[in-house]
């Protein structure tokens, strides 16, 4: 691996931070790697490093980069039409990926239907139009450490400050209650009792449109919701006409091993939010459903101008294809049994891994000051991931507290780029713990 840097390539990536500092806001996160380039599991960067990428454009990489089916599929369509705009004329590829979605579909009900959008918040945010067309109601639940998006009312429904500081009024009628997280104490009783008190005390279950819920927290740490949490959160549902709505945007297209996460929790949510890895690398999202809530919006009431672009669309049903394989499921289990085992013998070495936790290969350590308070370690987060970098690998953090070194690399990545990148978080975990 070319990890030296060589002088005639630096001033380009410097240049490129340099003109980034100048032409583009603040407010869009800087990070120091500028790419050039990317395969399977590796990002060359513009200084010319190779760095093995267990950040998988935040969970956009689940089939690798340049996958070749996903490839394939794009080429061919670059060569028959770009854009068409579904409102305007209807094309294959997007009636084609509905149909897939529809199959694959974890929702209750017989005929599935689905929607295409640009991007998770689009998609979370009509997610809940159609909740609200559907039963006539204004209310929408969400949970604490949930992330749904960055529009004012997907922004209203994630529970972390930094992405909403300055951005009220926020959307009203949106409620956050507290989601399991049993390593802070909160368990399946807390949570449920927190619902009925909300019920009790502030909103009247017979206005609540829907809730929306991961069924692994991403950004909130990668907290994976207990089975009894979701059974009963789909009784209580049932009871009073809400809507489940189920936010896989990070946590689905094959993530945890099954194509849908919910797929573990043997509950049938009533509309499913997928994106991020849905397009394999292109901007591509989705809400599926049973046809009755699906078309309680009548036409004209959901679209956009770009939403389920061709070449999005061929790629998203490349992306299926692969994730729905036997082969891709048989990888997955294979990776998430190494990393698991990787990542539990770390923490066995390192008192400060809190917690080692996840669902299939949606795997994160909880890094603290010490296991008996438990105190959120951001600084050493920062730390394992900025020492991380300098070996050349790519990390992320998440979590409320910044404190939590969470993995998505592909789930196609090859053995060799797996031990490389297992071996420099290994390395880099121990060089932040020594600081
Ligand atoms: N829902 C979840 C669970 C997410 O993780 C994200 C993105 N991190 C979104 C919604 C929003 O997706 P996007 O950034 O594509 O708008």
């Amino acid at each position: 691996m070319a990890n030296e840097t060589s002088a005639d390539t630096v001033p380009q990536a410097a240049s490129i931070l340099a003109e980034r500092e100048r032409w583009v806001a603040n407010g869009v996160a800087t990070p120091k790697a500028v790419t050039v380039g990317a395969h399977g599991a590796r990002i060359e960067t513009a200084d010319g490093r190779e760095l093995i990428d267990f950040a998988g454009g935040i969970g956009c990489l689940n089939v690798g980069h340049g996958n070749e089916q996903v490839l394939a599929a794009i080429h061919e369509q670059v060569d028959s039409y770009l854009h068409q705009c579904f409102m305007v004329a209807s094309y294959e590829p997007y009636v084609g990926l509905c149909r897939r979605l529809g199959e694959l579909s974890p929702c209750r009900g017989e005929q599935q239907k689905s929607v295409l959008f640009n991007s998770g918040s689009e998609a979370v945010e009509n997610a809940v139009k159609i909740a609200r067309a559907a039963t006539g109601r204004p209310a929408v639940i969400a949970f604490e450490r949930g992330f749904h998006g960055r529009t004012l009312l997907t922004m209203t429904m994630t529970s972390k400050l930094v992405y909403k500081r300055s951005f009220g009024p926020y959307a009203p009628d949106v409620h956050h209650l507290p989601a399991p997280y049993p390593f802070r104490g909160i368990d399946t009783a807390d949570a449920l009792e927190a619902l009925h008190y909300l019920f009790k005390a502030h909103v009247d279950p017979s206005s609540v449109a829907c809730v929306v819920l991961e069924p692994v927290q991403g950004e909130g740490g990668f907290i994976p919701m207990p089975a009894d949490f979701l059974h009963a959160l789909r009784e209580i549902c049932d009871q009073h006409g809400i809507v489940h709505v189920d936010d896989e945007v990070q946590s689905g297209v094959g993530r945890t091993g099954k194509v849908w996460a919910v797929e573990h929790l043997d509950v049938e949510p009533d509309l499913l939010v997928s994106g991020k890895s849905l397009g394999g690398g292109l901007p591509l999202a989705a809400v599926t459903g049973r046809a009755e809530l699906m078309d309680a919006v009548s036409p004209g009431g959901l679209g956009g101008t770009f939403g389920g672009n061709p070449l999005a669309c061929v790629a998203g049903s490349a992306v299926l294809d692969i994730v729905a394989s036997e082969r891709f499921a048989e990888q997955a289990q294979a990776l998430a049994a190494r990393l698991r085992e990787s990542l539990d013998a770390l923490a066995a070495e390192h008192p400060r891994i809190g917690e080692v936790r996840g669902l299939g290969t949606m795997l994160a350590m909880e890094l603290v000051e010490d296991p008996q308070s438990r105190k959120p370690d951001a600084a050493f987060a920062q730390a394992t991931l900025a020492a991380a970098f300098d070996r050349g690998l790519l990390l992320l953090a998440c979590g409320l507290d910044g404190n939590v070194v969470r993995l998505l690399p592909p789930v196609t990545i090859g053995d060799a780029d797996l031990e490389e990148g297992i071996g420099l978080l290994g390395e880099a975990l121990a060089a932040a713990a020594e600081r």
